[in-house]
């Protein structure tokens, strides 16, 4: 199959592909402009079909084995990674990011289905000594029931992932609603879940108007959990609505990782990482480095280093051989860049490469690595969502804790040093979901992803992402004596 089979105009509702008459959403290849397709603009009324599916399909989901369900997401791996050349090309061709990235991507979101697959065998309950000789306390989980999932352009494969896998293997349906910038990568899931013959209304994919579909999600009683991946205000606005309705939530929102460097560091490890850290998916991804912090003794031959790396990335068409850095998802992220670039330097920094969009045109925009930024400019506050390297300079390690620490955001932190009392210290002093030492990328199926402060709440993936899809149920059986 090649990434066109995988194509569908349509949405995946209780295991059919359902079509509109009205309007319907375009999508263009970044990198080229070409027109892909178009998906469906749904609202309210197939959002309740879809909710309606899942609910029927939940009884009988919830009664089958941990072993069956687990079952049924390892088939969805096998099928992700049979068919991962293709899904890696479709992903590339609606969001822009590199083919090796896309392929790595869609490996990704398999070894996800692999480990709930297995993480479900382990759902352990509670007995609990009681306080009483006649009565005995037993804790068991339960599956939250129908969710409604949310998910951003920037990894539409890999976001559906660590929701889809978690609810299916702990026992709950799931409706999808993809970002409208790439549907196309989150409806190959409907093909997917035919492949491996998985009962009908348990996983089901919608495009359309964000609102009415997330509106539908929190007023819904048949609907139980809602997870998000998106942008902190949207997020919020979600959350605060869901919470009106007592829904459950997962919240993974915005971040504005530092990505500190001290003296003491292996220089160039730390060049690595940052290169890897902030140019992965041209700068687009929640966790990149958006401050990097370089001690003072080590500022000028680390800039020196990065500035070299940036330079030699190859910018182009992710289907092209060796490109490094596809273009930005749209003319909006582009204009941000600009503006986050232009404060900067109106306000004493300087461009050491980049700083401009790509010869290449469209949404292509230059590697750019600024040296003497300071905590004054929007780019040390704000989320850039592009592939700029803001370097500001510091003292000393208390220094660097407070500037890193004075944000709202709390979700991915990195740095570099090779002394172990100074390891624990800063990772203990970093208010974070996530620290990362002398490593650029942290992600895994294995380990607990997610933020703190107004990075959102709840994690995904590892043993506590299972957590966030079950309920906690205290059964008392008394009469005993
Ligand atoms: P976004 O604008 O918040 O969109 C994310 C999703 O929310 C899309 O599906 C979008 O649908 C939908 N949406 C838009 N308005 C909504 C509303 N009023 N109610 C409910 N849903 C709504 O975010 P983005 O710009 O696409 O993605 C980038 C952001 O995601 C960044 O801030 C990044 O840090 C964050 N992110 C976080 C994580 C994490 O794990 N913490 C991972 C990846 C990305 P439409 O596309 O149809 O508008």
């Amino acid at each position: 199959m090649n990434s066109d089979s995988f194509l569908k105009e349509r949405c995946f509702i209780d295991g059919a592909w359902v079509a509109n008459a009205g309007e319907t959403i375009k999508v263009t290849n970044p990198a080229s402009g070409e027109v892909l397709g178009a998906a469906p603009k749904f609202g309210r009324a197939e959002t309740r079909r879809a909710i309606d599916a899942a609910y029927e399909a939940f009884p009988d989901w919830r009664a089958r084995s941990a072993e069956e369900r687990g079952g049924f997401c390892m088939k969805i791996h096998d099928a992700l990674m049979d068919h991962q050349a293709a899904l890696g090309e479709l992903l590339t061709r609606e969001m822009g990011k590199p083919l090796a990235e896309a392929k790595g991507e869609v490996a990704y979101a398999a070894a996800f289905f692999k480990w709930f697959a297995e993480e479900v065998r382990r759902v352990y309950g509670d007995v609990i000594p009681s306080p009483w000789a006649d009565k005995r306390i037993i804790v068991t989980k339960e599956p939250v029931g129908v969710v409604g999932s949310i998910t951003p352009w920037n990894f539409p494969t890999a976001m559906i992932a660590r929701k889809a896998a978690a609810a299916l293997a702990a026992g709950c349906p799931i409706i999808c609603k993809p970002a409208s910038q790439t549907p196309f990568s989150a409806l190959a899931y409907g093909v997917i879940a035919e492949m491996v013959d998985l009962p009908k209304g348990l996983l089901n994919v919608i495009t359309g108007s964000a609102s009415e579909i997330a509106g539908e999600f929190c007023e819904n009683p048949k609907l139980r959990k809602i997870t998000f991946t998106g942008s902190t205000p949207v997020g919020k606005g979600l959350a605060s609505n869901a919470l009106k309705y007592m829904k459950r939530i997962s919240m993974e929102l915005g971040g504005n990782a530092p990505f500190i460097v001290f003296d003491d560091a292996d220089l160039d490890r730390a060049v690595d990482g940052a290169i890897a850290s902030k140019y992965r998916n041209s700068g687009q991804t929640c966790v990149c480095a958006n401050r990097v912090y370089v001690q003072s003794g080590v500022y000028d031959a680390f800039a020196e280093k990065l500035t070299a790396k940036a330079r030699d990335l190859k910018v182009g068409d992710g289907l092209e051989n060796g490109v490094e850095q596809g273009p930005l998802i749209d003319a909006a992220a582009v204009a941000k860049v600009e503006e986050h670039i232009a404060d900067a330097t109106a306000k004493g920094a300087r461009v050491l490469t980049g700083g401009k969009p790509h010869a290449l045109g469209g949404t292509f925009f230059e590697p750019t690595v600024l040296r003497d930024v300071n905590a004054d400019m929007l780019i040390a506050s704000d989320e850039t969502f592009g592939p700029v390297a803001p370097l500001f300079k510091f003292d000393t390690e208390e220094e660097v804790i407070a500037l890193a620490n004075d944000t709202e955001f709390g979700l991915a932190s990195y740095f570099y040093t090779n002394d172990l009392g100074r390891a624990w210290r800063v990772m203990e002093a970093l208010e974070y979901g996530m620290v990362a030492v002398n490593e650029g990328i942290l992600s895994t199926p294995v380990a607990p992803f997610g933020g703190v402060k107004e990075s959102g709440q709840g994690r995904e993936g590892s043993r506590y992402g299972l957590e966030d899809y079950l309920n906690v149920k205290f059964g008392l059986i008394g009469g005993l004596r």
